[in-house]
């Protein structure tokens, strides 16, 4: 580990907040909370902050690290994560380190012999690691200014992030009263969060909350029609060259579409946990060092990719629930620029879901819990309304107005009073014995003729035919629709036939309404919108070459991050590479104006840029 210049950095003990953040972070104001956070971690209270991904934790840990004397000790749960970051800090001219399992013996007791000596900001650690009585003696010996908690919903025993390490950090508590902790998560759930307050006694912490929404993240969800042309028709028409994440439900997918979208031409990997683990690195350190690559990837990958530029996250198959569903979409677009949530869903997806949930061992009143997740998601797929309002409702949230930056809002949706093709759908289920799929059913109704039909004399049924009003494709998506509202159900054991479920009886004898969605005539593609960003008025005013310029930036970028062997977003972000194109600032103190640009990067990267930017003008 490089901890090459950490001896020339200077200390910002006792500094204001805004100083720091701007001399060492070069951003202009905090961010709602950031502030009151930070000034309460200073004063010596606890904290336990609650932030979406993207949101700013960070900030809220480093700065009072910064500022308070000692060195900040922050627990993290993954070791790519921890190099990464604290690569990152040391870019910005902090003094920060790490202590994990991937030092050798002589660099560990380096960073040890440092610590001691008291000239770090921050010492990432490992939690296995910091529970040794070596860590616990050492942190007793220096002196510390926080503990910070980061991913603390890993001490929850029922979230998949489950960390057994995570259980024991109450000890800090037991044997560090005195020193502030701070614990930071982007989970949304309610019993989550108590978990972390109870095992992490954190009872006397001020809790902060900012609102769950990410305004930069567009959502839509199309139904599948013919999945991987709607999948590359995105990426072609909205995120040409761009970085994103494809997930898919099943290994064999997710290889089976990379190496399709590679055969066209474009940059994409798979990632799954049947991966040998050298492939999986190798594909990932691709991934986070390389401009543009698609990674299509089993919910395997994701956890503790912190990378920026994530443009976009698509879903081939549906998350298993909500909470999943705005996890995983929540890794798009951390920098704040605009970001996409694409998802394909269809009846097979749904029908999926329910047997694998019908097989789970799982006791009834679990299953019933499962359920109920299931149709939240089916819901927030089949509403009429704003996606995001719905989305946040069931995280707990209310969200005035609609968004303006969903499908559903961009192009209103209708809904119309399908109780009659219910009827017709279902009366088609029963009278053909509840044996078929959606295929057969569809091709009755609208009175196809083919061998199927006449073989199983379909086309003397009362119901043949009696569905000319509605084309297939919107029998299908009335199929679709009855069978998310769990009026119909697929049994997977029988090849996909449905049949009818208990509340169908009402819909046959006209005692319930049933509302459908009316599926858009083509894919909606609602145009992107630039955001407004935390940035200062700019210099100049834009100018045509603008494309031109930020592709400069961005082809300098990758040269610099090739040869310092980093991840481009650690040189610099595209959110500041976007505001050197608006300020295009001509000298060095221009260029110190432009946010992400720090004391440290402007005199390590300020002159390459300023050059590019040098070629531009006219
Ligand atoms: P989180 O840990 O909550 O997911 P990060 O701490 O990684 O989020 O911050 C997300 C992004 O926002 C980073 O690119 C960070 O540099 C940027 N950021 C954080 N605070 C500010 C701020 N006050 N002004 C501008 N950008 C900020
Ligand atoms: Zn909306």
């Amino acid at each position: 580990m490089p901890l090459l210049s950490l001896w020339d950095e200077e200390s910002h003990v006792g500094k204001e907040p805004e100083e720091v953040l701007r001399s060492v972070f070069g951003y202009s104001r905090f961010r709602d909370h950031q502030e009151e956070i930070i000034r309460h971690i200073l004063a010596g209270g606890d904290a336990f902050v609650l932030m979406p991904t993207g949101g700013g934790k960070s900030l809220c840990y480093q700065i009072p690290a910064m500022i308070r004397p000692g060195m900040g000790v922050v627990v993290s749960p993954l070791i790519a994560l921890m190099q990464d970051q604290v690569t990152a800090l040391q870019q910005f001219g902090v003094r920060a380190a790490f202590l994990n399992s991937s030092l050798t013996v002589d660099e560990a007791s380096r960073v040890e012999k440092i610590a001691l000596e008291g000239t770090l900001d921050l010492l990432y650690i490992a939690p296995e690691r910091l529970m040794t009585e070596r860590a616990l003696e050492l942190l007793e010996s220096c002196s510390v200014s926080l503990f910070a908690i980061d991913e603390a919903h890993c001490v929850s025993q029922w979230g998949h992030d489950f960390r057994a390490e995570y259980l024991q950090l109450s000890v800090l508590y037991s044997r560090f009263p005195d020193i502030p902790r701070i614990a930071l998560t982007a989970t949304a759930d309610g019993p989550t969060r108590r978990e972390i307050v109870e095992r992490l006694k954190l009872q006397d912490a001020r809790v902060f909350v900012t609102g769950f929404d990410r305004p930069n993240i567009r959502y839509r969800i199309a139904s599948k029609t013919n999945q991987k042309q709607q999948l590359l028709d995105f990426l072609q028409a909205e995120h040409p060259g761009e970085a994103g994440i494809v997930y898919c439900l099943s290994r064999r997918k997710t290889e089976e579409i990379a190496d399709w979208l590679s055969s066209l031409g474009l940059e994409a990997l798979p990632y799954h946990a049947g991966l040998e683990a050298d492939v999986r690195q190798r594909n990932q350190g691709r991934f986070l060092k390389e401009d543009g690559i698609v990674m299509v990837a089993t919910i395997a990958f994701g956890m503790g990719i912190d990378k920026p530029d994530v443009r976009f996250v698509a879903h081939m198959d549906l998350p298993k629930s909500v909470e999943a569903y705005y996890q995983e979409t929540g890794r798009a677009g951390r920098d704040g620029l605009p970001a996409d949530a694409f998802m394909l869903y269809g009846l097979s997806d749904v029908a999926v879901l329910r047997q694998l949930m019908d097989k789970s061992e799982a006791d009834e009143q679990h299953k019933r819990l499962e359920q109920r997740k299931l149709n939240a998601l089916l819901g927030l797929c089949e509403t009429t309304s704003c996606r995001r309002q719905v989305l946040l409702q069931y995280l707990g949230e209310e969200l005035e107005n609609p968004c303006g930056n969903c499908d559903t809002c961009l192009e209103p949706v209708e809904s119309w009073n399908g109780t009659k093709a219910a009827q017709k759908a279902i009366y088609c289920v029963y009278q053909t014995g509840q044996m078929f799929g959606t295929k057969h059913l569809v091709g009755i109704l609208t009175g196809k003729d083919s061998d199927k039909i006449r073989q199983w004399k379909h086309d003397r049924i009362s119901a043949y035919s009696k569905g000319q009003e509605l084309t297939e494709k919107e029998w299908s998506s009335v199929y679709r629709q009855l069978v998310a509202m769990n009026l119909l159900a697929v049994d997977m054991d029988r090849h996909g036939g449905l049949r009818l479920t208990p509340d169908a009886r009402a819909v046959l004898q006209g005692s319930r309404e049933v509302w459908l969605r009316r599926e858009p005539k083509r894919e909606r593609r609602p145009r992107a919108k630039a955001k407004a960003g935390e940035t200062a008025p700019a210099f100049r005013d834009a100018q045509p070459d603008d494309n031109a310029l930020f592709e400069a930036l961005r082809a300098r970028r990758l040269e610099l991050a090739r040869e310092a062997g980093l991840p481009p977003y650690i040189i610099f972000h595209d959110s500041t590479l976007q505001d050197m194109v608006r300020l295009r600032p001509a000298t060095p103190d221009e260029m110190g104006h432009v946010a992400g640009v720090g004391k440290q990067k402007l005199e390590r990267y300020g002159e390459a840029f300023l050059q590019v930017i040098k070629g531009f003008e006219r």
